[in-house]
């Protein structure tokens, strides 16, 4: 049986075509960048061609505005480090409680080891910011405002760029968590006031372990790792050749196949989302209101485990993903859907379907052919779950809680 694989915001498959233009440089072409040879200047092109290709994809203004990391945790440490050193006097941060913990781990550790201030903005229930707690946390001693462009969960999109403009205001670095939108939906930075972004490879069918942080030019950038002159001394470190090339070749079909992603992968996942709801009670729809990337959707099946439901969708073929975590033996509902303030009996049922333009129409198929039967059934098992009455909220409560 082929699996239907709906778990794109974890990661993507790499495509053939990308594989196909990263294999030389595993064997005829692994002359190191920077030597002064044919070997060296054959990689040092297919670097600047990628640098362009990646440029195109996010609407940079120049190619060098591109640094070429290991991907999105790194760019978004890279960002928001040197940002504080940059500006040293200023010792505020201002990001969400929604953030992918690349911002979130590192912001509690800048806020115990360095003392730094950070206003961490909530959201409401369709993962809208709250933008009054923004504009108040701004402030001439903030020194990087990190907000995510779209939300790994839920798919919810933040206005970043005039979220970028209100921190340019008050003379705030922005920076954007843009690892789940760029690929999905357009990025134009050359027109907006956002300073940083992060990217990650592995999100739009390039390999893991690639990513880029973009730098407006003119932004003071201070490298955190020491080392030589790669990258323009940026981001030292023999280049990832093979994964560069990749991530060019990546960002150039990505940006040919943004359309699709607005027409044919949009379809899909409204056919599913509609389709599961129109066949399922007692699911609500997470961001369902809010403006979302066209691939994302996640449904909360109401007094049932999301790990139970994805490990029988799993034997169905169906790969996707929960808002839970499973740690140290007890579920807690993702930071995210409890930042949303998402009724727990809700939250710990969540699943997460993300599309990419490799999916067809067989997988909704498979998705609406198959979770109405396994819904049932886990209901059917629910001590919590009553089909005559009322769903018993309060006997849920204290078992998960
Ligand atoms: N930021 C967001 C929003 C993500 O979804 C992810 C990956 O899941 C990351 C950052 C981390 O990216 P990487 O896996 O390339 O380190």
């Amino acid at each position: 049986m082929s699996a239907s694989y709906l778990d794109n915001n974890a990661t993507t498959r790499v495509t053939p075509e990308v594989l196909e233009v990263m294999l030389p440089f595993f064997t005829e072409q692994y002359g190191n960048g920077s030597s002064m040879h044919s070997f060296g200047e054959s990689v040092s092109r297919a670097i600047r061609r990628a640098r362009g290709q990646v440029q195109a994809l996010v609407g940079a203004e120049h190619d060098h505005e591109i640094i070429f990391t290991s991907g999105g945790t790194e760019s978004d440490n890279l960002a928001i480090l040197s940002a504080l050193e940059g500006a040293p006097r200023r010792r505020e941060i201002i990001t969400s409680t929604v953030e992918h913990p690349a911002i979130l781990a590192l912001c509690a550790f800048l806020e115990k080891s360095k003392g730094i201030l950070v206003h961490r903005i909530g959201v409401d229930k369709n993962g809208l910011l709250d933008l009054e707690a923004y504009r108040a946390a701004l402030s001439d001693r903030v020194a990087i405002v990190s907000l995510m462009w779209a939300n790994n969960e839920t798919g919810a999109i933040f206005p970043v760029e005039a979220l970028a403009e209100e921190a340019k205001a008050v003379g705030a670095l922005f920076h954007t968590d843009a690892v789940q939108a760029v690929g999905k939906i357009p990025v134009d930075l050359k027109s907006t006031a956002i300073d940083m972004l992060s990217l990650s490879g592995h999100k739009f069918h390039a390999p893991k372990g690639i990513g880029a942080l973009y730098v407006r030019r003119g932004v003071r950038f201070k490298p955190q790792f020491k080392g030589g002159q790669q990258e323009r001394g940026r981001r030292p470190g023999t280049e990832n050749t093979p994964g560069i090339v990749g991530l060019g070749a990546a960002a150039d079909l990505a940006l040919r196949h943004l359309p699709e992603e607005q027409s044919r992968v949009r379809a899909m996942r409204d056919r599913l989302e509609k389709g599961v709801l129109q066949r399922v009670g007692s699911t609500i729809l997470m961001a369902g209101t809010s403006e979302r990337l066209p691939n994302t959707t996640t449904i909360a099946f109401e007094f049932i485990e999301g790990e139970a439901i994805l490990l029988h969708l799993s034997r169905a073929g169906i790969a996707a993903s929960s808002g839970s975590a499973c740690s140290s033996g007890s579920l807690e509902p993702s930071h995210v859907l409890r930042a949303m303030d998402i009724p727990f009996t809700a939250a710990h049922g969540a699943i997460r379907f993300s599309l990419s333009r490799e999916n067809s129409d067989a997988d909704v198929d498979r998705v609406l052919e198959t979770v109405p039967g396994v819904i049932a059934k886990l209901r059917g098992l629910s001590p919590f779950w009553s089909e005559s009455g009322a769903p018993q909220a309060e006997a849920f409560k204290p078992v998960y809680a």
